[in-house]
């Protein structure tokens, strides 16, 4: 039976035919679904499948009555409730509606049927069970929306779960890192830190949470500083950069930071998070390392690199203030002879000591630098005349008068001062450092101990000194030195008894400079006592090369500057390399000049005493261009002369100079000294000379100074070489 859902159901329930029609007659007009049953077991089937309204159920039906069917009805859950109506007889009245109520009936029709009363009594239960059906739906759609905002209580709290758990993660990651973490609100108040920030600050949670960022603050950074912090903020954009901040001891550090703002979904910004790393100790270390580029280890004092920079800037200003600086250059006179002879270690401590006494002679604006060695660099700002200049120059030349005390030595030291104008004498650093060392070398050569300004006149005479003096520094290092050997003659019998070692620069491949032209310089700027050690150790080992070789009574004649001379470290030096190429001492035969013997007579011999004493042999070099005559020499540990080659030069022409060179000879005799001719270049002056008793000759007749090589072949063949000497000097000479 299909039923309009849309009305209600009602029941009748009649085994009449005829009473069930008139029933449903009347009932059609509230236009309602009508069911109707013919008997109690046909209502409990519909009921078994409808929801009704009302039930009409006749009292008197054969097999199940109405009261039967009542109680069935009423014993089925689905029905318990729904309103029975009975229709019966009137005449049974009364004895039916006791029990029919005590059935559960709401209400009684009697027949014959009169249709308002009917209508008006179903209409009844039909309004109640609609009003019911209107609030059951109401209900439903209550326990709907309850059931939905249950389910989204549900998700919401899973989400809120899912969240807190993402929270705690990120804040136990907060916790972990090491960078320094804070959120803060809208309005700059600290919200949460985290752990490293309460290690790197030194403030605790309590002391920081609530209040703004301030109290970091270094007061380092500006009021613009921030002005930017907050306009990139505001922005909504990340703000980067290194702040420095102070922890809660008042040390300061720096931090990298990045401030991010985070926003609502409406864009309103809510909170900035910032995370900084302490890179205090790279900036350190980075403000070491330039302090190192930028600083002379030794003093403190700025370097060249320091130092070419400030002069920059104060040259900018001097264009603008039209004022002038003064360039110095000051070397020490005898700061080499220091450190060579007592060692590095007190050259280090005159240094320093030196360093602080220019320091105290110039003004806060002007710079002392030093660029090594013993070389001081300053320049002096704002000069208004070149009197101020000289005053500060003779200031700085008389804080190097008193002694210096190192390590239980009183040393003397003085200083070379040069002086470059800007911007007379140059506009640009390089020609103003320039100029003043031009300038500090002319003060060098004219006395020491003085100071100069610089003059044109002076640069194209120092620039080819410079050019030169660069060149042989680096001459040691590039193995640009040589040695050549010029075999020494017996006049007697035509052997080689020795051998000068004589040095070459081999400048180039094709330059071969000659010892005139760098010796003076080589003694000028020092650089000579390490050329010597290297010349003694060349010539000794290649000695013993030759001496293995079978030449065993060779002497070997080197040449000793005045300045090798001097120093202390001579003997030093003499030790070490006789001691390291096993070469008896009395081979090795120093030449020294008469000028060096008459500087300085009295340690002179002292000297000479203590290099006798270790076996060595004298030779007085160019002999008879000094002042010294022979009776003098007496006083010398002296073992050969070496007769100057002007002399020798015009022997067979000139009476004077043989007359000199014979009573050269006799008297060296007459003390016990042996001679020997130098530059003998022909037969009738190698004739002369053997005639007047000469012991020895050198010189281009015999050879000229050999490499090593030319110098070794002569020797494998030396028999045979003197032999032609003297086959052409003299037939009667013995050959060897
Ligand atoms: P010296 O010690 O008087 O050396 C002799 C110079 O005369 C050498 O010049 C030599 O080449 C040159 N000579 C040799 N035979 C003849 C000749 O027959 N005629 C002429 N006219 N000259 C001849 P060199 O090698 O140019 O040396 C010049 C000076 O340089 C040397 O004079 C010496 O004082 C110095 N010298 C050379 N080597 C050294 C060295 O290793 N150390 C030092 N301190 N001085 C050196
Ligand atoms: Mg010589
Ligand atoms: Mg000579």
């Amino acid at each position: 039976m299909q039923l309009n859902d849309k009305k209600a159901n009602i029941l009748v329930i009649d085994d009449n035919p005829a009473k069930r029609l008139a029933l449903v007659s009347v009932l059609e007009e509230l236009n309602q679904n009508i069911v109707i049953a013919e008997s109690g077991r046909d209502a409990l089937r519909h009921l078994l499948n409808h929801d009704f309204a009302v039930i009409l159920l006749d009292v008197q039906m054969p097999v199940m009555d109405g009261f039967e069917t009542a109680r069935m009805i009423r014993s089925r859950q689905q029905s318990e409730s729904t309103p029975i109506i009975f229709v019966t007889a009137y005449a049974r009245g009364e004895t039916d509606m006791v029990e029919g109520y005590s059935l559960g009936a709401v209400d009684f029709i009697f027949t014959p049927i009169i249709p308002e009363i009917l209508r008006a009594k179903v209409s009844v239960f039909v309004d109640l069970y609609n009003n019911i059906q209107v609030i059951k739906q109401h209900e439903e759609h209550l326990e709907l929306l309850v059931a939905q905002r249950t389910a989204d209580l549900t998700a919401e709290i899973a989400e809120r779960k899912q969240a807190e758990i993402a929270i705690r993660k990120l804040s136990s990651a907060m916790e972990k890192v090491a960078d320094s973490i804070f959120i803060t609100d809208a309005n700059g108040v600290i919200e949460y830190i985290n752990a490293a920030f309460e290690n790197i600050t030194g403030f605790s949670r309590t002391e920081v949470i609530g209040n703004t960022p301030r109290v970091i603050k270094s007061g380092k950074h500006d009021v613009q500083f921030y002005q930017q912090v907050w306009n990139t903020l505001l922005k909504g954009e990340v703000y980067r950069n290194v702040f420095i901040n102070r922890r809660k001891d008042g040390r300061l550090y720096h931090e990298a930071v990045t401030i991010t703002p985070l926003s609502d979904e409406n864009g309103k910004i809510t909170h900035y998070i910032s995370s900084g790393k302490d890179i205090t100790e790279s900036i350190h270390s980075q403000e070491r390392l330039h302090h190192l580029a930028h600083h002379d280890v030794l003093t403190g004092l700025p370097n060249r690199i320091l130092f070419v920079d400030r002069l920059k800037h104060a040259l900018k200003r001097a264009e603008k203030r039209k004022r002038t600086v003064a360039i110095l250059f000051l070397d020490m006179d005898r700061f080499k002879l220091v450190n060579d002879t007592l060692g590095h270690e007190a050259g280090d401590k005159l240094l320093r000591a030196m360093a602080s006494r220019l320091l105290a002679c110039v003004r806060e604006g002007d710079t002392v630098a030093r660029f090594g060695g013993d070389e001081f660099v300053g320049f002096l700002n704002d000069v208004a005349t070149q009197q101020d200049v000289v005053l500060i120059v003779d200031k700085l030349l008389d804080a190097l008068t008193p002694p210096f005390m190192i390590d239980g030595h009183e040393l003397f030291i003085s200083g070379s001062i040069g002086i470059s104008l800007y911007p007379d004498n140059g506009t640009d650093t390089q020609t103003l450092m320039k100029n003043a060392d031009i300038a500090m070398y002319r003060a060098k050569q004219r006395s020491g101990n003085t100071s100069e300004f610089y003059r044109a006149d002076m640069n194209a005479h120092a620039m080819t000194r410079l050019h030169l003096e660069t060149a042989l520094r680096h001459a040691l290092d590039r193995e640009e030195f040589i040695l050549h050997y010029q075999p020494q003659v017996d006049l007697e019998n035509g052997n080689i008894i020795g051998m000068e070692a004589l040095i070459r620069w081999q400048r180039n491949d094709t330059d071969l400079v000659s010892p005139a032209d760098f010796i003076p310089l080589l003694e000028e700027t020092g650089l000579i006592m390490e050329v010597g050690e290297w010349m003694l150790n060349v010539a000794c080992q290649q000695h013993s090369i030759w001496q293995k070789n079978g030449h065993t009574a060779l002497r070997m004649a080197v040449n000793i500057s005045s300045r090798q001379f001097d120093s202390k470290n001579l003997i030093h030096s003499l030790h070490r390399v006789l001691q390291c190429v096993d070469m008896p001492a009395d081979l090795l035969e120093l030449e020294i000049t008469e000028s060096i013997l008459m500087k300085n007579a009295d340690t002179d011999i002292e000297a000479l005493e203590a290099l006798r004493a270790m076996g060595l042999r004298f030779a007085i070099d160019d002999f008879g261009t000094g002042y010294s005559s022979l009776t003098y020499l007496k006083r010398f540990p002296i073992d050969i002369i070496k007769i100057d080659k002007i002399f020798i030069r015009d022997i067979t022409t000139d009476a004077d100079d043989a007359a000199i060179v014979s009573a050269i000879i006799s008297m060296a005799h007459s003390l016990g000294i042996k001679t020997i001719a130098e530059g003998v270049e022909n037969k009738d002056q190698l004739e002369l000379l053997r005639e007047r008793g000469c012991d020895f000759a050198q010189g281009y007749y015999f050879s000229a100074p050999l490499s090593s090589e030319d110098m070794g072949i002569l020797l494998a063949n030396s028999s045979h070489v003197t032999d032609n000497y003297f086959k052409k000097s003299s037939d009667n000479m013995v050959s060897l």
